[in-house]
């Protein structure tokens, strides 16, 4: 048994037990393996092991893995900060992408997007206090940005997801949580009266190595994991 199979156990076990403290029934929350600075033979023993979903920051990087992964039907999101020629690449190559956060963005992905296939999933990413070093966009221009995002054809607008905001309160952590949440239901509801599209809203991204439980019990149905499974990177190693 390799390590990573014991620590994909063990954080597989600390999200069910946060699921069930949230609800009383353990409800389902995607593990997303990040694997940015990996190598795609770790990515491959972890996905032996089990698990489906990867996640990725950078296009090339990530795109090179899934080119020599392709014999094992994994699912890969993208999740960093989206340059605008990029967005056929990540088009092409993504099951998912959590990093929406301009319209113009939006319209490439779903233009790029091979129509003949299944459309991409996306959530847009949300900058709660409108911190300037972040991507993501404001809470006041979200319903725009989401009721343009449900037109276009070849996406599938599923939910949210934030990076929040690093405080060692955990009070002031699982404030940013509730907020996400609350605004993710509330758009639910907009989404659902203004819209004529068959809506797939089900996808709140939030929670990282440091705080994905706190981030379960607040209702996230997805969380984001790199260094609790993988340990340290350092750019540019593995
Ligand atoms: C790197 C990264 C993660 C994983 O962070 P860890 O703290 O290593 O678990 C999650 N989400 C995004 C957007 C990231 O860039």
């Amino acid at each position: 048994m390799t390590s990573d199979k014991c620590l994909l156990q063990a954080i597989r076990e600390r999200i069910d037990a946060a699921s069930v403290k949230r609800t009383q029934t353990r409800h389902e929350v995607r593990l997303l393996a990040v694997s940015k600075m990996v190598t795609a033979e770790r990515v491959r023993a972890l996905a032996l092991q089990g698990q489906m979903d990867f996640g990725e920051n950078y296009v090339q990087e990530g795109m090179e893995k899934i080119i020599k992964l392709n014999d094992l039907s994994l699912v890969w999101h993208f999740i960093g900060p989206i340059q605008r020629n990029k967005t056929t690449v990540i088009a092409t190559h993504f099951d998912w992408v959590h990093s929406i956060d301009r319209g113009l963005v939006a319209q490439r992905l779903s233009a790029a997007r091979p129509a003949h296939g299944n459309k991409l999933n996306v959530c847009v990413q949300v900058n709660l206090d409108n911190e300037e070093s972040k991507s993501g966009v404001s809470v006041e221009d979200l319903p725009a940005l989401l009721t343009q995002i449900v037109t276009l054809p070849n996406l599938c607008l599923r939910g949210l997801m934030m990076i929040p905001r690093p405080t060692a309160n955990p009070i002031e952590q699982r404030a940013q949580f509730v907020l996400l949440r609350q605004l993710f239901e509330r758009m639910g509801k907009l989404l659902s009266l203004s819209s004529k599209e068959v809506l797939c809203w089900d996808t709140l991204s939030m929670g990282m190595s440091g705080d994905f439980e706190l981030a379960v019990e607040e209702g996230a149905t997805c969380v984001r994991v790199g260094t609790a499974l993988f340990g340290h990177r350092s750019s540019g190693g593995n």
